[in-house]
């Protein structure tokens, strides 16, 4: 039984050793020694950030190990981080801060991440760093890989959505940094690509974001945060912030693969993804860098009203025709449509004679079927889909799947704080980061405490 409490907490001195006080199964304790590593290998590359004249900064090795405690425990306002930090012993710990000593002030802390630090590319070489030691820990295979993108909802009001004429950029007098990169970015683009439309609303606030309704969410404007990760134990090997559409996120892919083999040397022999990925270029270009395309194939070709739909017709690649149910022959004369699409006629004469026009093209002359100009690559894709290994890789892609899952219920993540892509590249880089350290933490150590913070 507990008597009652005695002490007035008067006492002036104390035997206390902040070491003593975090327990070994704390998250924090357990990554320390990943974290510690990854900041001794870039010390060179923080060595600009201390600032030797003039009003000191903040030390940049404390801002990365206090952002890597916001992104584990949820902590997303910078504010409530230093209060945080302040009063939470194991957080102090972490992040190298003895009892007496001084933490930021919220204002010092935003004005420091948001000046020279966002400006560096540290938060990627700390990301690469982590992976290495993933690698380096046999925690990557290298074998087969998965790709998702979930939407992030940025900070940016969707009832202030403009169309982008209406927006005249020239009369803002102070721009922020979003906008000041965003209007770099579309000088330096210039022409859109083909395939690629205009947007048609913009947030005047953070112009870069895209204006969605992907994932069944309401409409808003938001980022895609793209995960490439290694299927084994789910390592994120690689993290991409674009526009949360669809075209960036495909293309995004590619530039995720081809650096994570510069970086790390890692190709995969398959990729598995949803059929948002199953375009014939992205399968076509897969092919060709031999990796398998465990990945549904995109068909919008299929028609809703019942009448017959291309699979009806039967395809000749010696002859390059198709022919229908009622073995007449359909033709292309070549011409490509809107940048990927080869189509096939057949003859007025034929159809207008046939007796299965109805469930054929009821309102049009003739049957047109559409070929993209990548169908090969897409009947690879489609011929793999009954295998158990591409079964086995719908299963793995789970995982990348859990990941976003973990990362919005675990760490709270689900709107921005940051503006601009490079805002939104800075966050979900040390989304990633803190992500791989757990895995790492919970691999390579193991408690129960640790896996219920997972
Ligand atoms: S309508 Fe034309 S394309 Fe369709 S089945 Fe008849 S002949 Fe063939």
């Amino acid at each position: 039984m507990m008597g009652r409490q005695t002490s007035d907490q008067a006492q002036l001195f104390y035997e206390f050793c902040l070491e003593d006080r975090v327990p070994d199964n704390h998250l924090l304790r357990r990554i320390n020694g990943f974290v510690a590593a990854a900041l001794a290998d870039l010390h060179d590359e923080l060595a600009p950030f201390y600032s030797h004249t003039g009003r000191p900064s903040i030390d940049p090795e404390l801002m990365i190990r206090m952002l890597v405690v916001g992104y584990s425990y949820g902590i997303r306002s910078e504010r409530r981080l230093c209060e945080e930090v302040a009063l939470n012993l194991a957080y102090r710990w972490f992040c190298r801060l003895d009892l007496e000593d001084e933490v930021p002030d919220h204002s010092s802390f935003s004005k420091n991440r948001h000046g020279r630090f966002r400006d560096s590319d540290i938060l990627r070489h700390l990301f690469e760093r982590v992976v290495e030691a993933c690698i380096a820990a046999g925690l990557v295979k290298g074998e087969g890989f998965a790709v998702d993108a979930s939407v992030m909802e940025a900070d940016a009001s969707r009832y202030h959505g403009q169309a982008p004429d209406e927006i005249d950029w020239s009369k803002i007098e102070k721009p922020s940094r979003a906008v000041q990169e965003y209007l770099e970015a579309l000088d330096e683009a210039g022409e859109l690509e083909p395939g690629r439309k205009p947007p048609k609303v913009v947030s005047p606030s953070d112009p870069a974001s895209a204006w969605t309704a992907k994932a069944n969410k309401r409409v808003q404007f938001g980022y895609g945060l793209n995960y490439l990760i290694d299927n084994d134990h789910a390592i994120i090997v690689d993290v991409e912030a674009t526009p949360a559409r669809t075209y960036d996120e495909v293309a995004s892919t590619k530039v995720m693969i081809e650096r994570t083999n510069e970086c790390f040397g890692l190709k995969p022999d398959r990729l598995t993804a949803d059929s948002a990925y199953g375009t014939g270029k992205f399968l076509a270009w897969l092919i060709g860098k031999d990796i398998t395309p465990h990945v549904t194939v995109r068909d919008l070709s299929a028609p809703k009203d019942g009448t017959f739909s291309r699979a009806d017709f039967t395809y000749d690649k010696d002859t390059d025709i198709y022919t229908c149910p009622s073995g007449k022959t359909l033709k292309t004369t070549g011409r490509i449509h809107a940048d990927n699409t080869y189509r096939y006629l057949a003859s007025t004469l034929d159809c207008s004679t046939c007796p299965l026009k109805q469930k054929c093209c009821p309102n049009m002359p003739s049957r047109r079927v559409p070929r993209d100009v990548n169908e090969a690559a897409r009947d690879v894709a489609r011929s793999l889909v009954d295998t158990p290994e591409f079964e086995r890789s719908s299963h793995e892609r789970k995982k990348v799947e859990m990941r976003f899952a973990h990362l919005k219920t675990h760490h709270r993540f689900e709107r921005m704080r940051l503006r601009g892509l490079s805002g939104a590249r800075d966050e979900f880089h040390l989304a990633a980061i803190v992500q791989n350290l757990k895995t790492m933490a919970m691999r390579l150590t193991s408690s129960p405490a640790m896996m219920q913070a997972r």
